[in-house]
């Protein structure tokens, strides 16, 4: 009988993963190439003086792709990990003093509401049907359906139902008109930043978003979220991918509009007509595929997704007013949008705080936390701060800002060790542009069609997945973005 052929994926991010695990589970024997030492990609940790961080992804939603995926494998989520559905989503934290824990139970969720605003506990109820109705119209076409390309979005049923999905008008201005409460129309505004994009650009549509963290739950798999990665790396070698970690793709080579191998940095030239890319694909244009400059320019005129600025900060004591995910609230939201959108640095930005020991003692020294922070900022292209000399001041500010706002008194004599992640740096470990956490922005109601498909439209056999690509950025959707890829292909 003769053998199927080799598929060659390029990345061990989610996405590639996903896409390797499916393809071999399948049957088609399946290469994995992978730069860094390790799979994972932006999921990944740091270790250092006892403790433990995850140093990317820290929510988990939507637990049943991730089942679906080790399904395809013979195994499951139950069987492969401890995932807890965490009591409360986030806790918001305002300099105001106003504090809203999102309970994932419904009745400790409508208490909390009410502290804030009586009259917005409707609201919600009406906000959440509205969200959740905005999920069941794209679900399955926009996540679930792998795409040939923006037009096959398109049909009689997408054009009835568009206007339904509310893409005329901002998320801010849809959030608006249900909210009273400021500090909840701020909750519920956060979510644009799910995919790296602003509530004030946004379109509506994206509230969909909130139905998926209120609705559909927030959880954290014990051990930590790099246990994801240690789980598929065990699965891609059980159903046989050939793993080939620290080496570089350093090209993808075609003939004729198809593609023919690819080469990589220890000197090997792969025959394969079967290539998918978890490279971004502009990166993967630019440089990996001769002749894909143009394309690559042209992808580049797309605004990108906001970066991140991580620190990473071990703390001798806790601080209780931390949940495990906890937000510090900037004062004034638009104008941090706007400094973002320009391409500034904000004077008092949104800090984003989780830590694990909640879960998992042993991420710290006794009696200490592993704080990791994030705040949303500019991608680097395009920008001009200076994050060399920029970054200790401005995690300095952050650690000030949390003592003197949101009363985390003694922050900085608190602190052991302290490790950051400039944009460039997400940049240069993960090969993503301007050290975009999400590939392209959506910031526009078109934007959903300007996301790379999973299918080259030019060179036969090239296939692209994650979070560059449909159906976008997160851990599920770069797994979802990694099934489709093996599905066009087998
Ligand atoms: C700070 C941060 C916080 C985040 N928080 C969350 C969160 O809380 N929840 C959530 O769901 N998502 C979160 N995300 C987003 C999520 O991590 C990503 O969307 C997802 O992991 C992207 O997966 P991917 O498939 O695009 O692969 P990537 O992670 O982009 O990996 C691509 C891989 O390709 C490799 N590669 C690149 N070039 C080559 C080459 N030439 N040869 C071989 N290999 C190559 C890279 O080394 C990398 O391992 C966060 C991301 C970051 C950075």
């Amino acid at each position: 009988m003769q053998q199927a052929e080799r598929v060659v994926v390029v990345g061990g991010g989610l996405g590639g993963v996903a896409a390797a695990i499916r393809c071999a589970a399948a049957g088609r024997p399946t290469t994995l190439i992978e730069a860094r030492p390790t799979l994972g990609g932006k999921l990944n940790i740091m270790r250092d003086q006892g403790f433990v961080w995850d140093i990317g992804p820290s929510l988990l939603t939507m637990p049943w792709v991730l089942d679906d995926l080790l399904q395809a494998a013979g195994s499951s989520l139950a069987a492969e990990l401890d995932v807890v559905a965490l009591p409360s989503a986030c806790r918001y934290l305002w300099a105001d003093g106003t504090q809203f824990d999102a309970m994932t139970s419904l009745p400790a969720l409508i208490r909390n509401i009410a502290t804030i605003n009586p009259r917005d506990v409707g609201n919600f109820m009406r906000f959440m049907t509205y969200a959740q109705q905005l999920w069941d119209l794209s679900a399955d076409k926009f996540l679930y359906t792998p795409i040939a390309g923006w037009q096959s979005m398109l049909d009689w049923q997408m054009l009835r139902n568009g206007w339904r999905l509310d893409g005329l008008r901002t998320m801010d201005g849809a959030v608006r008109s249900f909210f009273e409460s400021p500090h909840l129309q701020q909750v519920m505004n956060r979510f644009a930043t799910y995919n790296g994009s602003s509530p004030y650009r946004t379109p509506a549509t994206f509230n969909l978003i909130a139905w998926a963290e209120f609705g559909l739950g927030a959880f954290y798999p014990r051990g930590g979220l790099y246990r994801i990665a240690e789980v598929l790396h065990a699965t891609a070698q059980r159903v046989g991918v050939d793993i080939r970690t620290a080496t570089t793709v350093t090209g993808i080579q075609h003939q004729h509009g198809r593609v023919c191998g690819v080469t990589t940095s220890d000197g090997d030239a792969i025959a394969t007509q079967r290539v998918i890319s978890n490279v971004d694909p502009q990166v993967t244009l630019a440089t990996l595929l001769a002749g894909g400059a143009a394309r690559a320019q042209r992808l580049a005129r797309h605004e990108l997704s906001t970066s991140g600025f991580v620190v990473l900060w071990g703390l001798r004591e806790r601080y209780a007013q931390i949940d495990h995910h906890t937000v510090c609230f900037s004062p004034n939201y638009r104008a941090e949008f706007a400094d973002t959108d320009a391409g500034r640095l904000h004077a008092t930005p949104t800090i984003y705080l989780n830590h694990t020991v909640g879960y998992d003692l042993d991420h710290a020294p006794l009696g200490g936390q592993n704080i990791f922070a994030l705040v949303n900022v500019p991608a680097t292209r395009g920008c001009q701060i200076d994050w060399p000399n920029m970054a200790a001041g401005y995690a300095d500010l952050m650690a000030s800002q949390l003592e003197t706002h949101f009363g985390l008194t003694g922050f900085r004599q608190n602190i052991v060790v302290q490790h950051i992640l400039t944009p460039h740096d997400l940049a240069q470990l993960y090969n993503a542009p301007g050290g975009s956490i999400y590939g392209l922005a959506s910031n526009t109601t078109l934007s959903a069609f300007m996301r790379p498909a999973q299918r080259d439209p030019q060179i036969a056999g090239l296939y692209y997945c994650g979070g560059g690509t449909h159906p976008g950025g997160g851990i599920p959707l770069a797994l979802l973005s990694g099934k489709h890829a093996a599905q066009l292909v087998m």
